[in-house]
């Protein structure tokens, strides 16, 4: 079966031909599918599309068409939500205030750990039906709510399932060192030890992540700490991604560079230097500006400076239920531009093959090329800058490997 998106307005390949043509965008361009592959990407000039029963022909004229969008850094399985604590935060309560009416993370910790893997499943799949409606096709995930083997193990597994029932497709991460359990309270070293020794062997040994994850900010997991776990991951086979330099500048970049990571994410708090280490590097660097403004902070990343270091940036939701309650990268693409002032055309790319470079699936995704695969989203809308002007604006269609799993 062959279908055909034929004579869209405006195709962005993704496919940089120059500078000039950051997006590699065709005017009036088709796009040709078999089984779940893209054949060939041309002008609609080039094809004569023939209607047989071998053949589906999807009118694109007057849309857009792009590669469908991933968002590179998300926390999807969880369960309940923390609205109680966004009033109070509004209300001008700080972080312990919040910890002490029973929010913050742990209580999500809790919850998590009281869940069963069913309960996890059918918690996170209608975020993922949301992702799916705002053309996201491939996201990362991370575990990070159990804390302890046998919750994180659980989260894990809960994200298999999902990738193996959901048309959305999910790349497990291990975040055990998001924060420190009760548990571990008054014995941090004993929870790094844990991690290192217990954790991520069995992880690792069960293949139930691709990367390994860590909060890496003073207060939380130092560079020292995060250095150990993250060498402990690498020499298990696992990929790096860090949380970094959120709140202040804790040489997490530094170290995400150092150990060649695949991603560091946040980077509200990054300084000059490493800005410049993070450009001769292959790091890159995720935005996610939809939690700076949950969190009714005043400092995001400084996307601007990042983007002409020649540093790669990937734009993700951060989705999450304590900081970030948004399924949406077309509101975030919308964020980015209006707060951090990133260019339409630097915001497709941040949501597209950067976020592919910060998962390594350049190979698969991110583009529109001949033997990628097919994911793809189709735009009702006049030109690609519409998008994160329209603040809120939802696909036509969206394409996950060939069949139309939106519309
Ligand atoms: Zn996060």
């Amino acid at each position: 079966l062959r279908f055909i998106i034929h004579n869209a307005n405006q195709l962005l390949t993704m496919t940089m031909i120059d500078k000039s043509n950051q997006l590699g965008l065709i005017e009036h361009g088709s796009i040709i599918i078999e089984e779940n592959k893209i054949t060939r990407v041309c002008s609609a000039n080039d094809i004569v599309p023939k209607i047989d029963k071998h053949t589906q022909v999807f009118d694109a004229s007057g849309c857009v068409v792009s590669p469908g969008l991933i968002d590179s850094h998300t926390h999807p399985v969880f369960i309940g939500s923390r609205e109680c604590e966004f009033g109070l935060r509004i209300k001008g309560a700080t972080y312990t205030e919040i910890s002490q009416s029973g929010g913050g993370i742990r209580s999500t910790v809790a919850k998590v750990r009281d869940a069963n893997l069913n309960e996890l499943v059918s918690a996170a799949k209608p975020r993922l039906d949301r992702l799916m409606k705002w053309g996201t096709t491939t996201i990362e995930a991370k575990s990070g709510y159990g804390l302890n083997l046998e919750t994180e193990v659980k989260m894990l597994e809960a994200i298999k399932i999902l990738n193996q029932r959901h048309p959305i497709e999910l790349i497990p991460t291990f975040l055990g060192a998001h924060e420190f359990p009760n548990e571990y309270r008054e014995n941090h070293q004993g929870y790094i030890d844990h991690i290192i020794n217990e954790m991520l062997p069995y992880v690792a040994k069960q293949k139930l992540a691709e990367y390994c994850d860590v909060f890496c900010e003073e207060g939380w997991f130092n560079y020292k700490d995060s250095k150990t776990i993250l060498q402990q991951a690498k020499s298990l086979g696992l990929g790096i991604r860090l949380h970094a330099d959120e709140f202040k500048p804790s040489k997490a970049a530094r170290l995400a560079v150092e150990l060649d990571a695949s991603s560091a994410d946040h980077l509200a708090a990054i300084t000059d230097e490493d800005i410049t280490l993070l450009a001769n590097s292959n790091v890159v660097a995720t935005l996610m500006p939809s939690t700076i403004l949950s969190v009714l902070g005043k400092q995001f990343a400084p996307a601007r400076k990042l983007i002409d270091a020649g540093v790669t940036v990937a734009l993700a939701t951060d989705l999450n239920p304590g900081s970030s309650m948004v399924e949406s990268l077309p509101i975030v693409m919308s964020l980015a531009c209006m707060i951090m002032r990133m260019t339409p055309e630097e915001a497709w790319l941040a949501t597209t093959i950067n976020a592919a470079r910060a998962i390594n699936r350049t190979h698969i995704i991110g583009s529109l090329e001949q033997g990628k695969q097919a994911d793809i989203c189709i735009w009702k809308m006049p030109s690609y800058s519409y998008l994160p002007y329209h603040i809120g604006f939802m696909p036509e269609v969206v394409i996950k490997n060939g069949e139309v799993i939106y519309f």
